[in-house]
């Protein structure tokens, strides 16, 4: 059993995916061809914001935000110690500090509720992550943001296609940054990522930053990255969005399915808020003697990954921005944390050898 099985998926979308790239290979225009301006097309319908920029991964994308945001050293950006490194690590590469707030033990989500303590004139926006594909509580997020007119870039990486209230993943906050990295719920075959904004002023400075600041060729406005996407991985993606919405179905089916047949062990489920849903870009549950249990689960044949071992503050590239009393919330759920297989095409019986596997290895609730 695999822990994501990007075989199948392909396998379905063969003919598309290799006609696809056959076009590009005909056209030669691998960088910045007609697939590009495409994608940003259906993307940006898909989220319901007027304006997406794709961009050379997930990590480029939040980088490509920041920058258009005008951070720079000695401002703060607050955001979630308990997350990919790359969230942290765009911060610290501009110079800029990265303030942890701590997360709810029940989601692993930014608490908004702590946020507004974190602010300090120094402070330049507020970069919560939508962790194993449930979006944070963006609504509070935002409105504490409006209060001390600040942008919020929504760290969307493993949440693209969540639904939150009436809007979506993405398109919540003044910049949406996801990351089609092969495993996030819309892959491409390598490194692509997007951003997001309903703010066409800062659509056109992402656009610049992505092509090395330029706002015509040779006329450099701005310091900028190479950050483009290719056009090869552009048209994996547009290949693959016509079973996208199946996809995110399935994704439904098999999270509801996990949670009834874990129901009754002993592990502890994530929760997710009545206004949103989850596309579980990890379907994350917490358990005691996780080493064990691990083990356990790999003696059976069933892969099992940890999404994160530890807070970025407890980690030596970031321990300089650790908070006075760390993370207490951080650091209780990185010892518990565990991610189970899944993606659209995990098979049900499979399904089922996890939860009889796991159900070895803690047991039943009394
Ligand atoms: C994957 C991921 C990223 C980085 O995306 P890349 O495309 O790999 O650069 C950033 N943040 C989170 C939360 C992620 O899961």
């Amino acid at each position: 059993m695999q822990f994501i099985d990007l075989k199948s998926q392909y396998t379905a979308l063969k003919p598309e995916i290799d006609a696809a790239l056959q076009r590009v290979l005909e056209h030669g225009q691998y960088i910045m061809g007609p697939e590009v301006a495409q994608l940003e097309g259906k993307l940006a319908e898909f989220v319901g914001v007027p304006h997406c920029i794709t961009v050379a991964s997930g990590t480029e994308a939040l980088l490509i935000a920041l920058m258009a945001l005008g951070v720079r050293a000695g401002d703060e950006v607050i955001t979630s110690p308990f997350t990919f490194a790359a969230t942290a690590e765009v911060i610290a590469l501009l110079g800029a500090v990265p303030v942890f707030v701590d997360v709810e033990p029940d989601t692993c989500n930014l608490n908004a509720a702590l946020i507004e303590a974190a602010i300090t004139p120094r402070t330049k926006a507020i970069m919560p992550v939508s962790l194993y594909g449930q979006v944070a509580d963006m609504a509070e997020i935002n409105a504490i943001a409006a209060r001390h007119q600040l942008p919020v870039i929504e760290d969307a990486a493993q949440s693209f296609g969540a639904s939150y209230q009436s809007g979506r993943s993405c398109g919540l906050s003044t910049f949406g940054a996801t990351s089609f990295f092969p495993s996030k719920p819309l892959g491409c075959y390598g490194d692509g990522g997007a951003l997001f904004t309903a703010d066409a002023a800062l659509a056109q400075v992402a656009r610049e930053i992505r092509v090395h600041g330029q706002s015509a060729r040779y006329t450099h406005t701005r310091v900028g990255v190479g950050g483009r996407m290719d056009t090869l991985q552009c048209a994996v993606v547009l290949a693959k969005l016509p079973r996208f919405e199946w996809e995110l179905a399935r994704r439904a089916a098999l999270g509801a399915r996990y949670a009834a047949l874990l129901a009754e062990l002993n592990v502890r489920l994530l929760a997710v808020r009545p206004d949103r849903n989850c596309v579980w870009g990890q379907y994350t549950v917490f358990v005691e003697e996780r080493e064990r249990v691990q083990a356990a689960l790999k003696d059976a044949g069933i892969p099992t990954a940890v999404h994160y071992p530890r807070p970025l503050h407890q980690q030596a590239a970031y321990a300089a921005f650790a908070p006075a009393g760390g993370c207490p919330v951080a650091e209780r759920v990185a010892q518990d944390v565990m991610s189970l297989p899944m993606s659209p095409d995990l098979r049900e019986a499979d399904q089922d050898r996890v939860v009889a596997a796991l159900a070895a290895a803690v047991g039943h609730r009394v």
